[in-house]
């Protein structure tokens, strides 16, 4: 098994190229359960994380929210595994959609069939949701990378996270005069680049601690912010 990655006491990476895995799952425990970011596609990334929950004293059971960062393949395709555990899955509604009721571009884009799962929440910008133990989850609307993606901005254990999916990847691992941003897929039906920049300039002003991204490795380095500016300056290369 691969390295453990316990980012703070409560706030937990599950999944991601740590293990092997393509698509970054981080897990929450307040007192109560467990909140999943992402969920991960396919049978061998839902067993490694289950096996990862299990050498932390975690079970799969106690699993009871899933926030969805957006419905892409590698992060929303064991949904339906979720449901059969009984956890409530939210989503925004574009996204909602397409984990119900069928996602023909992610078949496409994967080479394999999209299995429809249920989403119980509908997701929109401001909500609020508090947990037992001082978990705290607010609902940012950054489209862009698709358009229905959404930012999540946690508190946990005294440090602000934002969970940004797809918009960009820290690469290669800390320290900051090594790190550079790679910016996540652009080739979605629903890719906008005016509504990525405004998503990204949007973010570079939330003061936070972490940053939690969708694949590769999380970042908590000093002057994380400054990472922002990085995507904002390669995405603006890209659109000229
Ligand atoms: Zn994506």
């Amino acid at each position: 098994m691969g390295r453990r990655m316990k980012i703070t006491e409560h706030l937990l990476q599950l999944s991601g190229v740590q293990y092997e895995t393509n698509s970054n799952i981080y897990a929450i425990q307040y007192d109560g359960g467990v909140i999943l970011i992402d969920c991960g596609y396919r049978t061998e990334q839902w067993e490694r994380m289950t096996a990862q929950m299990k050498e932390w004293g975690m079970d799969p059971g106690e699993i009871t929210h899933v926030f969805l960062t957006h419905s892409h393949f590698d992060h929303a395709g064991n949904v339906w595994r979720i449901n059969e555990l009984g956890a409530k899955v939210h989503a925004s509604p574009v996204d909602a959609d397409r984990v119900e009721n069928g996602n023909p571009e992610m078949e496409e884009l994967f080479g394999a069939p999209w299995t429809c799962g249920k989403v119980d929440v509908l997701l929109r910008e401001g909500e609020r949701f508090s947990f037992p133990g001082g978990v705290k989850l607010d609902v940012l609307e950054t489209p862009g990378h698709s358009s229905g993606s959404l930012t999540y901005r946690i508190q946990v254990d005294g440090k602000t996270a934002l969970c940004t999916g797809d918009m960009f990847f820290v690469t290669p691992r800390a320290p900051l005069d090594a790190v550079d941003v790679e910016l996540g897929y652009m080739g979605s039906r629903d890719f906008s680049m005016e509504s990525f920049l405004h998503s990204l300039k949007r973010l570079e002003k939330e003061n936070f601690d972490l940053l939690l991204p969708g694949h590769y490795y999380f970042y908590g380095g000093e002057n994380a912010a400054r990472l922002f500016g990085m995507a904002i300056e390669k995405a603006e290369k890209g659109a000229r």
